[in-house]
């Protein structure tokens, strides 16, 4: 969250609500899920403020919230982490009691553990993000490779050392059900929400700035002062959808290879969607959206038949 007092002008021409010039309390550049959520819990915090959301592709077509797993863990190794998706666990479960406007909000939430495969060299730092997790109230168990294939016959245990399942409180949602849902309650309370550009200007002043652009805030906070600057880099990011016909296993779990290969079930029958991180000296800065199909051959596929 970058705060400074400021006068932005922007691009935008806000045709739906006719806007020429407006000072805002709080300007958010963004609509994605940090844009729309910052807007929603500032509003609740000071209803008072005037606030206002600029998004300038209504479409989403290169935002990363439409594109997400949207999937949510407890198992992190930092406390924060741990606590600020305890309290978003919390915020989707009573999701309706916070966002619902008219008709009840589902975002599809299916409950399901996360389980991280761990080698032997990497068994210490698992036993020591348990202990931090179990210190945060995260609902986690430990198995021993041993007893892995007891619990889940599909698995390979060869090569793990020990694996941690989420017991409760992770899963997975619609990313951009969620959005919808903020964009509506938002709607509701009144904040304006700037989109489309068509070349004229508007001038808008603000006393406070979030820039909630995603992979673009650097390039936005640049807009600011040029000298300016975030540690916030566009990279690449594939998800991939497979079938795998006759699997009935229905407690399968978002599982992660100890590869960083990860696997999940994408609805209720057999359809399944997994995904890398590229190894760091290949995961450069680029907007290019293009899916790499060489990708899943050779650095999923391969990884999946180990386990
Ligand atoms: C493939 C993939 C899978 C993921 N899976 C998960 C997961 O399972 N769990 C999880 O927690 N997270 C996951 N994430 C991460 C998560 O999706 C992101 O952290 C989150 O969506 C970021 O939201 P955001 O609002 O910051 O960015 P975005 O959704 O990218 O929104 C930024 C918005 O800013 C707008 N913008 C940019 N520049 C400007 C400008 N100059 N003026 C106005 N608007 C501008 C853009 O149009 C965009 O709509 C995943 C991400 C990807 C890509």
């Amino acid at each position: 969250m970058y705060s400074l007092c400021s006068k932005l002008l922007t691009s935008f021409n806000p045709t739906h609500c006719l806007i020429r010039w407006k000072h805002y309390d709080v300007t958010i550049v963004g609509g994605g899920i940090m844009g729309m959520s910052s807007a929603f819990f500032l509003s609740k915090r000071v209803p008072s403020s005037s606030i206002c959301v600029l998004e300038r592709d209504r479409t989403y077509s290169m935002a990363s919230t439409p594109r997400s797993v949207g999937s949510i863990r407890q198992q992190f190794s930092l406390r924060e982490n741990i606590q600020l998706s305890s309290y978003s666990f919390d915020f989707l479960q009573n999701i309706n009691s916070q966002l619902r406007v008219d008709d009840p909000i589902d975002i599809g939430f299916t409950s399901g553990g996360y389980c991280f495969l761990a080698t032997e060299r990497m068994r210490d730092n698992l036993l020591e993000n348990n202990k931090i997790q179990l210190e945060n109230g995260a609902e986690v168990e430990l198995i021993e490779a041993c007893d892995l294939k007891q619990r889940f016959p599909w698995i390979n245990p060869e090569g793990v050392s020990l694996a941690s399942l989420g017991r409760g409180r992770e899963g997975w949602f619609d990313p951009w059900l969620l959005l919808n849902a903020f964009k509506i309650k938002i709607h509701s309370l009144d904040i304006d929400v700037i989109n489309d550009s068509n070349g004229s200007k508007s001038e808008i002043t603000c006393s406070h700035l979030i820039i909630a652009a995603g992979a673009w805030s650097d390039s936005v906070i640049k807009m600011v002062n040029p000298e300016f600057g975030l540690p916030i880099r566009p990279r690449k990011r594939m998800v991939f959808v497979y079938k795998c016909k006759d699997f009935h296993d229905t407690t399968f779990p978002m599982l992660i290879d100890s590869s960083g290969v990860y696997t999940r079930r994408e609805g209720t029958h057999d359809t399944f969607i997994c995904g890398k991180s590229p190894d760091t000296d290949k995961d450069t800065d680029t907007l290019d959206l293009e899916v790499e199909y060489e990708f899943f051959d050779k650095e999923i596929w391969l990884l999946f038949n180990m386990h």
